[in-house]
């Protein structure tokens, strides 16, 4: 007796080969048959007659770390036909973290309600399964993270010991589960880690492979330029004998529009001389950050908010600031590009671009954004991508999908503000737009680029193709109909197309409705 039987569908496996018509038996959570006109009882039986059945898309980038917990239910995930995520990314991750430092773990700070129960990384994932969740959770632990615990805050590069105790804590977070360790290079103060410093650290990643993941030091023109930046990651991977994930491939403002190719170019050249180099990537002509992270001089942030706050209240100080927002918005195209997000502070300015909201507070926009930051920061969506780089990234082979984005949902504790659409649109948007309305990839290339790809790359066992013996991540969509719904304006959107979401064999989505099953694992690398 089966559990699942879902027969009749066109079968695309995610190797990249052809699909062929089969069924797919499922007990125990596991695939135990794969075959033409399967017979045998089952539990459950779907038709997928003219439906492409094929693994379940494993998001490479998430920064759902506490979002899961919030809302176990994972909805803007698991309706895309996202069945595992990665967290952990950017250089901050749930653990290992120091008592007390509540304040430090970042996005924490949008869920007041949650406590962090979990010292350890090990801890955390112990916490995940407790409370249970809906898709798979695959952590990374984070350089940020880490080096906090280490030396706190601050704005200098760590001393030989500092990067000897760092490197002890990686390697704990590996043998408790880690798969990678990510770094944030562009933000502060991992910003002033030197190339050394990492390479150091990710030395702790070489005995088990695990894997080096980062968000290079610059996306843009601001500081080295991003085609060095990459070959930053390129050269700590190298040095520390590791392969390398180049986080959300995006080349940010105008000095970068076009070049593409350019960069394309640096990391195929670096796999032709044997360095194991992939990246992930989100297929919007925008990016999501926060006033904080995107437009402040890195020396106005040095020690911290309070200092922050003082320099911005002495007057010299503060018209200093602005001119160097001013060319900031510049470099990034202009002021109008940017849309609050969420703003805490004031949720009325929340889906209005900064320009609007410099009119309403009545003064330039490189002083408003200031007069915001003053209450609290917003977090804001930057249509800063071109168009045509978008193709150019997606095109490469080695390129997989991430999202960069979170567990959302609809309504709840994870539902308010005008986020970025990706949030609930990215992978139909990758099959749909990029796949079938572009006629860039055929459905099993990219489906292969979603499932089997980044499965390899984290070392996933057991995942990321539909395969006998292989764990039951399973969606089953219409190609001729699949398609992201979430607008700019309307972001709080689920896809079309998409019929049924299994996870580890439980049905978890059925045609837009989540059954409640927190069938997934916050898994561990092996
Ligand atoms: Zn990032």
């Amino acid at each position: 007796m089966y559990d699942i039987l879902i027969k009749n569908g066109h079968v695309v496996d995610g190797t990249g080969n052809p699909w062929f018509k089969a069924d797919i038996a499922i007990v125990g959570g596991k695939i135990v048959k794969i075959g033409r006109g399967l017979q045998g009882e089952a539990k459950t039986i779907i038709d997928a007659s003219g439906r492409i059945v094929s693994p379940g898309f494993i998001d490479a980038h998430t920064h759902s770390d506490f979002n899961v917990l919030a809302d176990p239910l994972c909805q803007s995930t698991i309706q895309q036909g996202v069945t595992t995520q990665v967290v952990g990314n950017c250089g901050s991750s749930p653990g290992p973290r120091a008592e007390g430092d509540e304040k430090n773990l970042g996005r924490l700070a949008a869920f007041p309600w949650l406590k962090p129960e979990w010292t350890t990384l090990g801890e955390y994932i112990d916490h995940v399964n407790k409370v249970g969740v809906a898709t798979n959770v695959v952590p990374l632990v984070g350089f940020g993270t880490v080096r906090n615990v280490v030396m706190g805050p601050l704005e200098r590069p760590a001393t030989p010991e500092e990067c000897a105790k760092m490197r002890v804590l990686v390697a704990e977070a590996i043998d408790e589960g880690a798969f990678g360790m990510s770094t944030g290079l562009f933000y502060a103060p991992q910003c002033f880690a030197p190339t050394e410093e990492v390479i150091e650290v990710a030395k702790a990643l070489k005995p088990k492979e695990a894997l080096y993941v980062t968000h290079p030091r610059d996306e843009s023109d601001y500081t080295i330029g991003y085609g060095a930046a990459i070959q930053e990651g390129i050269d700590i991977a190298r040095a520390a004998g590791v392969a390398v994930q180049i986080s959300h491939l995006h080349a940010l403002g105008v000095a970068t529009w076009k070049r593409a190719p350019e960069y394309v170019e640096i990391m195929q050249k670096a796999r032709d001389q044997g360095i194991d180099v992939t990246a992930d990537q989100y297929p919007y002509a925008a990016s999501a950050g926060g006033i904080t992270g995107s437009v402040i001089p890195r020396w106005a942030l040095d020690g911290g908010r309070e200092k922050m706050l003082e320099r911005l209240a002495d007057k010299a100080t503060r018209d200093k600031i602005a001119k160097e927002v001013a060319i900031a918005f510049k470099r990034r195209g202009g002021v109008e590009r940017h849309t609050i997000a969420t703003y805490l502070p004031n949720p009325a300015f929340e889906g209005l671009t900064v320009d609007k909201v410099a009119e309403i507070l009545g003064e330039p926009p490189e002083y408003a954004v200031l007069t915001m930051l003053e209450k609290g920061d917003s977090s804001w969506v930057s249509k800063i991508i071109d168009e045509e780089d978008i193709v150019t990234f997606i095109k490469a082979p080695w390129v997989m999908g991430g999202s960069d984005g979170s567990s959302l949902a609809l309504t709840g504790p994870v539902s308010g503000g005008k986020p970025h659409p990706r949030n609930f649109g990215t992978f139909p948007r990758w099959i749909g737009t990029y796949g079938r309305d572009m006629g860039l990839f055929r459905v099993e290339e990219i489906v292969r680029k979603l499932t089997s790809l980044p499965a390899q790359r984290f070392g996933l066992k057991e995942r990321g193709l539909l395969k006998e013996g292989f764990w039951a991540d399973v969606v089953v969509f219409d190609w001729h109909t699949i398609k992201d719904t979430a607008t700019w304006d309307r972001p709080h959107q689920f896809p079309e197309g998409i019929d049924y979401v299994f996870v580890n064999g439980e049905l978890v989505v059925d045609h837009k409705k989540h059954t409640g099953k927190l069938a997934g694992k916050a898994l561990r690398k092996q």
